[in-house]
């Protein structure tokens, strides 16, 4: 309780930092990690720097060692996924350059086992479960939507299977809802939704990693004593790779995606800082994203970023731009 209304007064925005472990083949001793503190302490060595001058320290709302699992991460943010039952709105992101782990944290690795499964998977399982088990109080609906914003524009990756008319307003217009009674129904929307996304991503070059992911799961519960209606929305967010172009080494498409995707990080950061810092004035309206997600940034609405790192020494100065993108909004 406590906690909450500490939560409340920060304007309900939490910044996770996840470290991802090195996958086979990678050397350990090559990280940047220089320590993970029990509290959110992350310290990080400089690798041109060694010793004292090179370190600095970072401090978030949870660090995850690379030995997490995904199981240990939902069980932190079980309760901000309930709470869309309870009429909240929840937004969750997931920040940093492309191969730091973003998409093993929403969804998991291909071809995940049960285990592996990464939020977007246990939080509509959760969420579905739940509705079930207060039957006899309130009747819930869960309707799902799952878009990509490539180049500021809009895709619908549920196109094409069943869907409803939008029930609350809240909805991306144009873009298909898909009513989840069960957890086949999960399995079945999610596959369709990353195998639309995988297309194009070979058709344009692994445009998934420049292209920011958004599952948006919609609850509409009844409380059949009162006969009073809640809404909650959940959006779950897979965002663009956040690494920097070289300008002088790309040109055209490329240049154009890299501008797009600098541009609505940049609107994202700026919305988040302006909600943490209480800032009177919030700008919205400078990229689709956050246009998009403005019902779920703010107000009553909670925010969770997940910062993650490749520990790598080769991406130690991409990590530092990503650190230092979390610092600010948290
Ligand atoms: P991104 O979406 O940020 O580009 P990915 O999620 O695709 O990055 O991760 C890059 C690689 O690292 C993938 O092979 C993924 O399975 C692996 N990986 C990322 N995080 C973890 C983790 N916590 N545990 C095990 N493997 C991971
Ligand atoms: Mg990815």
């Amino acid at each position: 309780k406590l906690f909450n209304e500490l939560q409340e007064l920060k304007g309900n925005i939490r910044v996770y930092c996840r470290v991802r472990p090195f996958l086979r083949g990678q050397g350990e001793s090559n990280t940047v990690v220089e320590h993970i503190g029990d509290h959110g302490e992350l310290v990080v060595l400089n690798p041109t720097k060694p010793g004292k001058e090179g370190l600095r320290k970072f401090r978030f709302n949870k660090v995850y060692s690379p030995a997490s699992t995904q199981a240990e991460v939902f069980s932190d943010i079980r309760p901000l996924i309930r709470s869309v039952l309870d009429g909240y709105n929840v937004c969750i992101f997931a920040y940093g350059q492309t191969g730091s782990g973003k998409t093993y944290t929403m969804t998991g690795p291909d071809g995940a086992s049960e285990e592996e499964w990464g939020v977007n998977y246990r939080a509509l399982n959760d969420l579905f479960k739940i509705s079930q088990s207060r039957k006899s109080n309130i009747t819930y609906g869960v309707g799902v939507q799952m878009v990509e914003i490539y180049n500021e524009q809009v895709r619908d990756l549920l196109s094409g299977i069943l869907s409803t008319a939008q029930e609350n307003g809240l909805a991306v217009p144009d873009a298909s809802m898909y009513p989840v009674t069960s957890t086949s129904d999960v399995l079945e929307f999610m596959s369709v939704g990353l195998q639309n996304r995988a297309v194009s991503s070979t058709a344009l070059n692994e445009r998934s990693s420049r292209s920011h992911s958004i599952v948006t799961v919609h609850v509409r519960g009844k409380d059949l004593k009162t006969g009073s209606t809640l809404y909650g929305n959940l959006h779950l967010v897979d965002l663009a790779g956040s690494e920097r172009i070289d300008r002088s080494e790309v040109t055209g498409d490329r240049l154009k995606e890299a501008q797009h995707i600098n541009k609505s990080l940049s609107a994202l950061g700026d919305v988040i800082f302006s909600l943490a810092s209480k800032s009177s004035h919030v700008p919205y309206r400078n990229s689709k994203l956050t246009q998009l997600l403005q019902s779920s940034l703010g107000g009553r609405a909670k925010t969770l970023m997940f910062v993650q790192l490749n520990p790598d020494i080769i991406s130690y100065s991409e990590s530092m731009s990503t650190l230092k993108f979390a610092e600010r909004v948290s």
